[in-house]
């Protein structure tokens, strides 16, 4: 007899991996499976915060969390030493955590372990346990396929042993796929070398890892981008994956959503209001951000701002004078939005979006059209995507101090709400988005399969 399958969810702690898991690992509950999904301490405790008491779904999931080893007082910020720890702690514990549960006689022992590929650690841990496990991909297909390549690369003088491209031309893995520039490549961080060199490494080793994985989930569905899913072999495209009634109130926000906004949109007019967030992680400096506030102002439609209080580096200053006594009625600022119940609103016009991932899904599945903002890593690419692959979207252009001026806010809101041909595109995507997920569908066939599989595994 097969034994009950029970499914181990561990996403990276940030806000961009947390949700997408979530969403994925509540959509594996309602098959009647049992999934437990462990955080680390320091996420659990938000991810908590931000659930009401008894919310549909809630008893779906067991959350469970492990030490990251990082002290309360430690800086988080400090990329390279956080993950260092993590890498040193979290293995042990997660094989402790599974040792533990599959000797517990109250529960089904664990069956299969998936694992974002940014903690690909995990998967190690679940191979040397004899566990199946899948991949799962938080970020486009593109740079997965990427991966696939980075070796060839090098070899063929493309690209030198740290990535760096070796000549000012295009970088392109095939003939359907996007090129990337040489400066918008996901490893690239001008200026700073030691955070490319980590993240070239991470890139280089995620085809080890996937070849180490049973399955490989993507957040992506098939139609979106297929010349980059052909690319990879056996890739499960699985997405979008969006809040179901019971992933509602699980929505995995690591700060209180502020509810208002959706009252405040439900009193705006259909199509009008410019709606702008550039994420967990993206920052801006006073300037900017003062230039952004300016740039709504003279868009002359109402907007939607979501400014978290570590938008600003350093720290915000506040905004232009009179600022927010000009814009009373018209534009409303918030620390966090309910983003997905955001972007479905019928009130919502377009995003003005940094382009992470999670963001471009959620976007092109409400059939919003973009003004892209890309940050850092793959956002210049997914920018690509949206403009020139999809063409449901605009770029914001900084000038050549590197500001993105009020007037180019003005003007970019303009060209998009007048441009019939961005909208249609937006809702045509949106459509196959959806049609990808309903029965027959690529992404409903596709988890349909993990499902069956995983099962019998
Ligand atoms: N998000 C949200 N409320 C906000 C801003 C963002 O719920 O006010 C969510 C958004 O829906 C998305 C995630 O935060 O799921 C951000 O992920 P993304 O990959 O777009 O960007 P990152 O934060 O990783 O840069």
């Amino acid at each position: 007899m097969s034994k009950q399958p029970h499914v181990l969810v561990i996403p990276y702690p940030a806000q961009g991996h947390v949700a997408p898991l979530l969403k994925l690992a509540t959509k594996i509950a309602e098959h009647g499976i049992k999934v437990t999904f462990v955080n680390t301490e320091f996420i659990e405790a938000k991810v908590m915060a931000s659930i009401p008491e008894k919310a549909e779904g809630w008893s779906l999931i067991k959350f469970v969390s492990i030490s990251d080893g990082i002290e309360r007082d430690d800086d988080r910020k400090d990329f390279d030493k956080t993950r260092n720890t993590m890498l040193r702690v979290m293995p042990g514990n997660l094989k402790d955590l599974i040792e533990k549960i599959n000797q517990s006689s109250d529960c089904e022992q664990i069956t299969c372990v998936i694992a974002d590929i940014s903690v690909r650690w995990a998967l190690e841990v679940a191979q040397n346990l004899g566990v199946s496990r899948a991949a799962f991909i938080p970020y486009g297909p593109e740079n997965l396929a990427l991966s696939f390549h980075v070796t060839k690369m090098i070899e063929d003088g493309i690209l030198d042993s740290n990535g760096n491209p070796m000549n000012d031309g295009l970088i392109s893995i095939s003939e359907g796929t996007l090129p990337w520039k040489r400066n918008e490549i996901c490893w690239s961080c001008r200026g700073n070398e030691k955070m490319q060199k980590i993240l070239f490494e991470s890139i280089c080793a995620v085809v080890q890892f996937v070849n180490i994985s049973n399955w490989v989930l993507s957040n992506s569905f098939y139609e979106l981008d297929p010349s980059s899913c052909d690319l990879v072999p056996n890739i499960l495209p699985i997405g979008p994956l969006l809040a179901s009634n019971n992933s509602r109130h699980l929505a995995g926000s690591l700060r209180p959503e502020d509810s208002t906004c959706l009252s405040w949109l439900d009193k705006q007019s259909i199509g009008s209001v410019i709606y702008v967030s550039l994420g967990s992680t993206a920052t801006l400096n006073q300037q900017q951000f003062e230039e952004l506030a300016l740039g709504l102002e003279s868009s002359s439609q109402p907007f939607l701002w979501v400014v978290r209080s570590d938008l600003v580096d350093g720290s915000l200053t506040g905004f232009p004078d009179g600022f927010k006594e000009r814009i009373t009625g018209r534009g409303k600022i918030v620390e966090w939005a309910a983003q997905e119940k955001v972007l479905a609103h019928p009130s919502v016009a377009c995003f003005v979006s940094h382009c992470g991932w999670n963001s471009t899904l959620e976007g092109l599945s409400m059939g919003v059209p973009f003004l892209c903002w890309p940050y850092f890593v793959d956002q210049y690419q997914n920018r690509n995507y949206i403009c020139e692959a999809w063409k449901i979207g605009l770029n914001l252009c900084p000038d050549g101090n590197g500001i993105v001026t009020r007037h180019e806010i003005q003007t970019k809101v303009t060209k998009l709400l007048s441009d019939e041909g961005i909208k249609r595109n937006a809702l045509k995507l949106k459509e196959t988005a959806i049609n990808s997920l309903v029965e027959g569908g690529s992404s409903f066939e596709n988890f349909e399969r993990f499902i069956v599989e995983m099962k019998s595994s």
